[in-house]
């Protein structure tokens, strides 16, 4: 090959890393915490990953999910694009500089949400508290090393493998409860996140996000350990992990919950 010949190739390769930089830097000012993986989305024919469902990256094969695989590809060839990260991206753009809700005065910045947009399962907490505001991510102070944990240390996941999310995207002043108007202007979008993300488990975390879920005034007492539906999805309630920093001799409950969801995902891996 001749010189320059090699000179033009890393230009232009140049060129495309520095558009692909600005385009994702741009996304990341829209508040886009991820995006689609291209190799998945568009190098496997459509009807490989209709056929295949190892093509998903997650910890257990997504059983149950044919239907959504064959729905995704013929989404992806009328759009030309993929359903499921885009859909959730789509979410986030239309949630924009939210100001639905008195939330928006004192917040620093929206915590949408974070982890695989294909995931079955997604855990739900309460609210963003002051780090999750700072850094914009769901779960990120003492009670999401303790969730990280469970997540890793005890169902042995990636953090990244689930998603996280959370009943209000912003953080109510001095993490007081989210009081019910702003419950309100938020679940339309925690709705649309589950219609995005399609998941097969929701763990709820604590009394605010069982309660808001299951639409009762029932405690988490009561309510955890059971299985319940939300939308058609299971749904399992268990202690937050912030109740757990207070009571840490309820983490066997907590666990003994875990091992429920763990049984479930495989049953689903199996199916
Ligand atoms: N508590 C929650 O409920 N959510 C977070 O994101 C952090 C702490």
């Amino acid at each position: 090959m001749s010189g320059d010949l090699v000179d033009n190739i890393q230009r232009d390769y140049l060129e495309i890393i520095t558009q692909v930089k600005t385009h994702l830097e741009y996304q990341k000012a829209l508040g886009v915490r991820f995006i689609e993986d291209p190799v998945r989305a568009h190098a496997t024919p459509l009807r490989e990953i209709a056929k295949n469902e190892d093509a998903r990256p997650a910890l257990v094969k997504h059983a149950g999910k044919k239907e959504d695989f064959h729905e995704t590809a013929e989404r992806v060839n009328e759009s030309g694009g993929s359903l499921q990260s885009l859909a959730l991206s789509d979410v986030r753009i239309e949630l924009g500089e939210c100001t639905r809700c008195k939330l928006h005065k004192g917040r620093k910045t929206i915590v949408f949400g974070e982890g695989d947009p294909n995931s079955l399962i997604v855990f739900v907490g309460e609210g963003p508290g002051q780090e999750e505001d700072e850094q914009g991510r769901p779960f990120v102070g003492a009670a999401g090393q303790l969730l990280t944990d469970i997540i890793v240390k005890g169902m042995k996941m990636k953090r990244g493998d689930v998603y996280i999310c959370n009943i209000v995207k912003c953080r109510p002043p001095g993490n007081r409860n989210p009081e019910q108007d702003e419950i309100e202007a938020c679940e339309p979008f925690l709705i649309k996140q589950f219609q995005a993300i399609k998941p097969k488990i929701i763990v709820g975390l604590g009394n605010v996000a069982v309660k808001t879920l299951l639409k009762t005034k029932e405690g988490i007492t009561s309510l955890r350990g059971k299985w319940h539906t939300y939308q058609g999805i299971l749904l399992m309630p268990t202690f937050h992990p912030a109740y757990l920093l207070r009571n840490p001799a309820d983490k066997a409950l907590v666990w003994e919950d875990i091992k429920k969801v763990i049984a479930e995902m495989k049953k689903l891996s199996q199916s």
